[in-house]
């Protein structure tokens, strides 16, 4: 027979949740995709948080970064190309006690999706958003993204792609209202994982651009950051990350960066060999729309009880009021 206490260890052991309660069915990504790394770190995280499930939500437009709803179990939402982000706000604004990421890749996001981009980072909803940056468009088959790098050939592009590419950095920072920006790379996991735990507890919006591995059209885009550390550019502040002890062995290129300078979080931005890895911008002050708009929201499990007591109490049969003595007027004055 279990005496109390032991009652006590049992139940919390069977509410603990390991990395196989997140995860959903095998992910069909190519092999050696660099969105199987980003997987592994959210489902990682969430087990490290214990997020409830039913509490939390993955929401996505298209392309191979938006099939990441479907390799998480929990809640998710594969939305319309460029459309995840106001799928997301309308969550967050409706349901602010979920906990909200948004998956995007760099044509969802920096193509059809620019202008929610922009009105989502100004709004500043309390939402993890992460770019898997691949700098192709993976699912239609290698086509020219915003971030392909000029004179890289691709299917819609044959002769090379004719622009610069479009940085997702430098275009974040220079948004009003932007409140945390960080970049990071799928191949080193113990940064993305700092950085995304970051990014969940920073109240606002949290913009993650992760530069993300393509074998299947972009295989030598990222070899050259990959065999060369000094390619990388380590960002460490005590209000930022603090890279542990072997990264810093690795990665000898690195600077005190304080997040909460947006001048010096710009330059670095600009900054493309080596690739700054880290958090460039915090601002906690900055105001989230939700609490702008909605200060005094509810849950809706508090909505939901409200009206089913309203509608139970027009049913319920209550005391009537004593008539007023006679000779009175009735009425208090
Ligand atoms: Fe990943 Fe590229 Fe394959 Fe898409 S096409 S799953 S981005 S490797
Ligand atoms: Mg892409």
């Amino acid at each position: 027979m279990f005496g109390l206490n032991t009652q006590c260890v049992l139940e919390l052991e069977e509410e603990y949740r390991s990395i196989e309660d997140y995860s959903g069915p095998v992910a069909r990504w190519c092999p050696g995709c660099g969105d199987h790394a980003i997987l592994t770190a959210i489902q990682r995280f969430c087990r490290d948080e214990q997020l409830p499930p039913e509490k939390t939500v993955f929401v996505s437009g298209i392309g191979c970064a938006a099939r990441f709803p479907h390799y998480m179990n929990t809640y998710g939402f594969h939305g319309l190309h460029g459309r995840a982000l106001p799928i997301a706000e309308g969550i967050r604004l409706r349901r602010p006690d979920l906990h909200v990421f948004v998956n995007m890749g760099d044509g969802d996001c920096c193509s059809i999706g620019t202008a929610h981009w922009i009105h989502a980072l100004r709004m500043n909803m309390n939402l993890v958003v992460m770019m898997h940056d691949n700098a192709i468009y993976g699912l239609t088959k290698k086509q020219a993204s915003p971030t392909t790098p000029a004179g890289f050939r691709t299917n819609t592009t044959p002769r090379g792609a004719y622009l610069k590419a479009l940085n997702p950095l430098t275009a974040t920072l220079g948004v009003t209202n932007a409140s945390f920006v960080a970049q990071a790379t799928e191949w080193i996991p113990e940064l993305l994982y700092d950085i995304i735990k970051a990014a969940y507890a920073h109240r606002g919006l949290s913009f993650i651009r992760i530069l993300q591995r393509c074998p299947h059209f972009m295989d030598e885009h990222f070899k050259a950051i990959m065999s060369d550390p000094s390619k990388t550019l380590l960002l460490s502040h005590e209000n930022g990350i603090q890279p542990s002890e072997q990264l810093k062995k690795i990665y000898k290129n690195q600077e005190e960066h304080d997040p909460a300078n947006l001048h010096r979080a710009r330059e670095i931005a600009e900054e493309i060999d080596p690739v700054p890895v880290g958090i460039l911008y915090r601002n906690p002050e900055i105001p989230c729309y939700e609490d702008l708009r909605r200060p005094q929201i509810r849950s809706s499990a508090d909505r939901i009880e409200n009206m089913l007591n309203g509608a139970f109490d027009k049913f319920g049969i209550f005391p009537t009021a004593s008539p007023a003595p006679s000779g009175g007027n009735g009425s208090s004055q």
